[in-house]
C-alpha cells in the first residue's frame, strides 16, 4: 500500500487552504491593532521545559507528549502547547529588559499524542497570545477582549466565554484543604486518575470528565468560595471591564484549566455547534510560571485557540460560501512564436504586480478559454501567429464576452489600467 500520512494529521489542500489564510490574516490584523508582536519559537524543546512548565500531573505531560531521544541522547519533545516555549524565550532572551508588559502572539502547529476524533488531532494548530510583566485585571480583560474582537471580525455568533478564578497559591491552599475534607469520605468512588489527583492536585478533580466523579464533586467547594480579598477584587474588576466591553461571559465556578500553572483568571470559549469538542479557546493567568522555569518573578496571562475548531465553527455558520475569483487574467498564446512573445509580455505584467498566468500544457484555444473560465479569470489576452504578425493581441472580457484588438506595445498600459480599475 502507498505511504499514508500519520494518524491524526492532515494535508491542508488548495480549496480549504484559502480558509486558513483568511483566518490567519484576520488574526494578524487583530494582533497588530491591539499592539501585539509575533514570536516564533522552535517546534521542539528540551522535554524538561514542558514537564516543569506545563506540569507533571497534566494529561499533556502524562500521556500526550511526542518525546524522543535525539542522536546526542538528549530528550526532546515536539511542543504540545506554546506558553512554556514563549516563557522560556522570554527568559532566555531577557525580554524582561524591555518596557513592560511584553505583548506577544504566535500561530503554528502543536503536537499531542491523543486519540484522533472529530476536532481532535495529533498535529493541530493554535493561535495564542501571552502578556508578560503585568498583573492588573485590565490585562486579563484586554486579552479576553482580543479573543472576542477576533470572533466579531470573523462574524462568529453564539459564543460564550466561561470564566472562573482559581485563586493564588495562598487561597488555593485553603481551597485544597476544604476540597480534600469534602472528598475524604468519598475518595473510593472517584476514578483512578482522580484518586491519584487527590494528593497531587485535587483541584483538577473538579475538571474530570468522568460522570461518576462529576456526581461526587457536585456540591464540592469551589475556588470562588475561598478567594482571598486580593483575588476576589481582581476577579470582580475583570468582570466589570468585560461587561463594559460587551463581552458575553458566564461565571463557571467549576472551570479548571488543564495546565498546572494557572492562577486567578481562567477562561474558556465554547461554541455548541461543532459537537463534542466544543472548546475553541482556553486561557488564563499564570503568575508563577516564569519563576518556575528560573526566570525573574513575572506575572503572565494568555490563551491558546484551536484553529481547526474555529474553522469548523466558521464552516457550520456558513461563513465560507462565497467563491473567490482566483485569477485576474490568463494569457492565451497559440504557436511557438506567440508563446515566446506571450511569455515575455506575461513576465513584464507580473513584474508590475499584475496577477496573470498562462497555459503550461500547450493546449488548444478552446481548451485554454475553458481553463480561463474555470480559474475565474476576468480577462483573456489572446495572441495567435496572425495577431503577432500584425503586432496586436485580443483582449477579451470574459464576463461580457466583449473583445477588442490592442497594439502589443500598448499591452502593459491597457492591462494595468484594467487591473487598477478592478482593485
Ligand atoms: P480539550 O479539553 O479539548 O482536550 P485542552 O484543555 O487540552 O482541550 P488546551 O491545552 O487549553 O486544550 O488548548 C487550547 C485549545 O486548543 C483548545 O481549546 C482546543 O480548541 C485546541 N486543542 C487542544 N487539543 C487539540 C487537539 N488535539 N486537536 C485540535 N485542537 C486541539
Ligand atoms: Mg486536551
Amino acid at each position: 500500500m502507498a505511504i499514508q500520512r500519520p494518524k491524526g494529521t492532515q494535508d491542508l489542500l488548495p480549496g480549504t487552504i484559502e480558509q486558513w489564510q483568511y483566518l490567519e490574516e484576520t488574526i494578524r490584523n487583530v494582533c497588530r491593532d491591539f499592539g501585539y508582536e509575533e514570536i516564533r519559537t522552535p517546534m521542539f524543546e528540551a522535554t524538561e521545559l514542558f514537564q516543569r512548565g506545563v506540569g507533571q500531573t497534566t494529561d499533556i505531560v502524562k500521556k500526550e507528549m511526542y518525546t524522543f531521544l535525539d542522536k546526542g541522547d538528549r530528550s526532546m519533545t515536539l511542543r504540545p502547547e506554546g506558553t512554556a516555549s514563549v516563557c522560556r524565550a522570554y527568559v532566555e532572551n531577557k525580554l524582561y529588559g524591555q518596557p513592560l508588559p511584553v505583548k506577544l502572539y504566535y500561530v503554528g502547529p502543536m503536537f499531542r499524542y491523543e486519540r484522533p476524533q472529530s476536532g481532535r488531532f495529533r498535529q493541530f494548530h493554535q493561535f495564542g497570545v501571552e502578556v508578560l510583566g503585568a498583573d492588573q485585571p485590565l490585562v486579563d480583560a484586554e486579552v479576553i477582549n482580543l479573543v472576542w474582537n477576533l470572533y466579531q471580525r470573523l462574524g462568529l455568533v453564539g459564543l460564550e466565554v466561561h470564566l472562573n478564578s482559581v485563586g493564588c497559591p495562598k487561597c488555593r491552599a485553603t481551597h485544597r484543604e476544604q476540597l480534600q475534607k469534602f472528598l475524604a469520605t468519598r475518595k473510593a468512588e472517584l476514578c483512578n486518575d482522580c484518586q491519584e489527583r487527590f494528593e497531587r492536585n485535587p483541584l483538577r478533580i473538579l475538571d474530570c470528565k468522568n460522570p461518576h466523579c462529576q456526581a461526587v464533586t457536585g456540591g464540592a467547594p469551589t475556588t470562588l468560595d475561598t478567594l482571598c480579598p486580593d483575588c476576589s477584587t481582581h476577579f470582580e474588576k475583570v468582570l466589570s471591564l468585560l461587561a463594559g466591553a460587551g463581552v458575553a461571559y458566564r461565571v463557571n465556578p467549576r472551570l479548571v484549566r488543564g495546565l498546572d500553572y494557572y492562577t486567578k483568571t481562567a477562561f474558556e470559549v465554547m461554541v455548541e455547534e461543532i459537537g463534542a469538542q466544543s472548546a475553541i479557546c482556553g486561557g488564563g493567568r499564570y503568575d508563577g510560571l516564569v519563576e518556575e522555569i528560573e526566570g525573574p518573578a513575572t506575572p503572565g496571562i494568555g490563551f491558546a485557540m484551536g484553529l481547526e475548531r474555529v474553522l469548523a465553527a466558521l464552516q457550520v455558520q456558513g461563513k465560507f460560501n462565497k467563491k473567490q475569483p482566483k485569477q485576474f487574467a490568463m494569457l492565451i498564446a497559440l504557436g511557438d512564436k506567440a508563446q515566446n512573445r506571450g511569455f515575455s509580455l506575461m513576465s513584464a505584467l507580473r513584474a508590475r504586480g499584475i496577477p496573470i498566468s498562462m497555459d503550461l500544457l500547450g493546449r488548444s484555444l478552446k481548451a485554454q478559454l475553458k481553463a480561463a473560465n474555470r480559474e475565474g479569470a476576468e480577462f483573456a489576452l489572446i495572441l495567435g501567429e496572425e495577431e503577432l504578425e500584425r503586432g496586436v493581441f485580443l483582449l477579451r472580457d470574459l464576463t461580457s464576452g466583449d473583445q477588442v484588438e490592442i497594439p502589443l506595445d500598448k499591452a502593459i498600459e491597457v492591462v494595468s489600467m484594467k487591473h487598477q480599475r478592478g482593485v
